[in-house]
C-alpha cells in the first residue's frame, strides 16, 4: 500500500474541494448530527489515511497531489486532461500515465464509500441494487471518481434520463435534455430528499444522503458521453434539495467552470426554500466563486401560505413572506435577479384567482415567473393540467406585467418527473 504523504495545505479537513479529508460533514443516512461524537474528534487529530477521488479537483491541485506521489507534476496535468477532456472512467484507460504508477495507485485508499454492492442498501435500493452496472469492475474508478450507468432511459424527443450507481451502491438521477443547440444536463444534488414536496416522486422515499462534489460532476461526464454532445447548461433540479448540500454544490459549479469551461450563466440552482439558507448562499457564492452569476429559482408552486403548505410540507417553518424578504436580499447581494418555478397543478393552484393572486404577492419584484405542466406520479392524484388552462394562467400574468415563460415537457414518455425512473425500477426492476 502507498503510504499517504502528510501535506501541509491538505490538512484533514471537511471541506469536500480538499483531496484528503474523512468528508464527516456531508449528511448522510445516519443524519447530519451523527458524526459528531468522539470518533469525529478523533478523527480530526489523525492524519488522513486516504485521498478522495481526483474529479472536482483542478489542475493545481492534481499537479501537487501527482508530487506527492513521487510523480513530476506534468503528471497531475495529464490526469486533469484525461478526467475532463477524454472522461476517463478508469486509471486503465489512461494509457498515457506509467502502468507501475498506476498499479500503485490502485493500492491507495480511497475515501469514498464502498465499492458497488459492498453497501448495506436501503430496502428501496436493493431492488436497484439488482441491476447490475453493465460491463466488468473499472480499476481505479473509485480513485476517479466516476459512477457506473446502471440504466438508461431515452424518450422520443431525444431526452435521455440515465440512472447512475454511486461507489456506495446507491442510484441517482440525472437527465440530459436536447433542445436545438443546447444540451441541459439536470444533475441530482442528494441521494433522495427530505423536503417531502407531495407532487414529487423523489421527496416519497426521504433523504440517503448529499452527494460529494465529484459525484455531481460526474452526471454532467456521464451525459456528455452517453449523448456524445458537450452540456450547454446545467440546472441543478434533479433528486435533492441543493440548498442542503451548498458547499458541494458551489465546488462541483467552480468545478463545471473552471475545469469543464461552462459559465456560470449556463447553470441554474433551484431550491423550493431553506430558512436562512438564501443570504448564506450569496456570499458564500461570491466568496468562492468571486461572483455569483448563476441562476437561482425558487419554487413557489402556490401564491398563499397556506397552500403552499400543503404542497410543500416543509414551508410550515418557512413563511412565504420570510422567503421572498430571502431572495430580496439575495438580489441585493448578487445583483441578480431571481425566477420563480410554478408548477401547475390540475384544479389545484392553475385557478385565474392563483395567477392573480402570484401577481400581486410578486408585484414590484425583479423577476420572472417559469410554469411547468405537472408531470403525474402514481402515488398521488394530482392532475396535468390542460393547454388551455396553462395558456389562461400564463396570459394572466403577462397582463399584470409578470415576465413569464412556460417550461416545455420532455420526455413525457419516459419517467419524466423527477424521481420516477428510479422508484419506478426500485419497485420492479428494470423493464423488459
Ligand atoms: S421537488 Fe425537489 S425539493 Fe421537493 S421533494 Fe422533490 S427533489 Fe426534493
Amino acid at each position: 500500500m502507498v503510504p499517504w504523504p502528510r501535506l501541509p495545505d491538505w490538512t484533514l479537513t471537511t471541506n469536500n474541494t480538499n483531496l484528503t479529508t474523512n468528508n464527516t460533514k456531508t449528511t448522510n443516512s445516519r443524519g447530519p448530527n451523527s458524526a459528531a461524537g468522539p470518533n469525529q474528534l478523533a478523527a480530526a487529530i489523525e492524519p488522513p489515511a486516504a485521498t478522495l477521488p481526483l474529479l472536482g479537483h483542478g489542475v493545481a491541485e492534481l499537479e501537487a497531489w501527482a508530487q506527492t506521489q513521487g510523480q513530476p507534476a506534468f503528471r497531475g496535468r495529464q490526469l486533469h486532461d484525461w478526467l475532463y477532456n477524454r472522461g476517463a472512467r478508469s486509471l486503465a484507460a489512461i494509457t498515457v500515465l506509467p502502468k507501475a504508477w498506476r498499479q500503485q495507485l490502485l493500492q491507495l485508499p480511497v475515501a469514498a464509500p464502498a465499492p458497488w454492492g459492498a453497501a448495506a442498501a436501503t430496502p428501496g435500493e436493493a431492488a436497484v441494487a439488482g441491476l447490475q452496472p453493465a460491463g466488468d469492475p473499472e480499476p481505479g474508478r473509485c480513485l476517479l471518481g466516476r459512477s457506473q450507468l446502471l440504466h438508461r432511459s431515452d424518450a422520443r424527443d431525444g431526452t435521455s434520463k440515465l440512472l447512475l450507481a454511486t461507489a456506495d451502491g446507491l442510484s441517482i438521477e440525472t437527465v440530459g435534455i436536447p433542445a436545438g443547440d443546447r444540451l441541459t444536463v439536470c444533475v441530482s444534488s442528494q441521494v433522495g430528499c427530505p423536503m417531502a414536496c407531495r407532487f414529487c416522486a423523489t421527496g416519497k422515499g426521504g433523504l440517503q444522503r448529499s452527494l460529494a462534489v465529484h459525484e455531481i460532476v460526474d452526471q454532467v461526464l456521464s451525459v456528455r458521453e452517453a449523448m456524445e454532445r458537450r452540456p450547454s447548461h446545467v440546472v441543478f433540479m434533479g433528486m435533492g434539495e441543493p440548498l442542503l448540500n451548498s458547499e458541494a454544490v458551489l465546488a462541483a459549479i467552480d468545478c463545471l467552470c473552471r475545469d469543464l469551461g461552462m459559465a456560470q450563466r449556463q447553470i441554474t440552482v433551484s431550491t423550493v426554500g431553506v430558512p436562512k439558507t438564501l443570504p448564506t448562499l450569496a456570499e458564500r457564492a461570491l466568496e468562492r466563486l468571486g461572483r455569483a452569476q448563476f441562476t437561482l429559482a425558487v419554487s413557489l408552486h402556490a401564491p398563499d401560505q397556506q397552500l403552499r403548505q400543503q404542497l410543500i410540507p416543509t414551508a410550515h417553518a418557512y413563511p412565504l413572506e420570510a422567503l421572498l424578504e430571502d431572495c430580496r436580499h439575495y438580489v441585493a447581494i448578487t445583483g441578480r435577479r431571481v425566477s420563480f418555478e410554478y408548477i401547475l397543478l390540475g384544479g389545484v393552484n392553475d385557478q385565474p384567482r392563483h395567477a392573480e393572486a402570484l401577481a400581486t404577492l410578486l408585484r414590484g419584484f425583479q423577476s420572472h415567473v417559469n410554469l411547468i405542466a405537472y408531470n403525474p406520479i402514481e402515488e398521488e392524484d394530482f392532475q396535468r393540467p390542460s393547454p388551455q388552462a396553462v395558456e389562461a394562467f400564463r396570459m394572466a400574468l403577462v397582463r399584470r406585467h409578470v415576465a413569464v415563460s412556460v417550461r416545455a415537457s420532455r420526455g413525457l414518455d419516459q419517467d419524466a418527473a423527477c424521481g420516477q425512473l428510479r422508484r419506478r425500477l426500485a419497485s420492479t426492476g428494470p423493464a423488459a
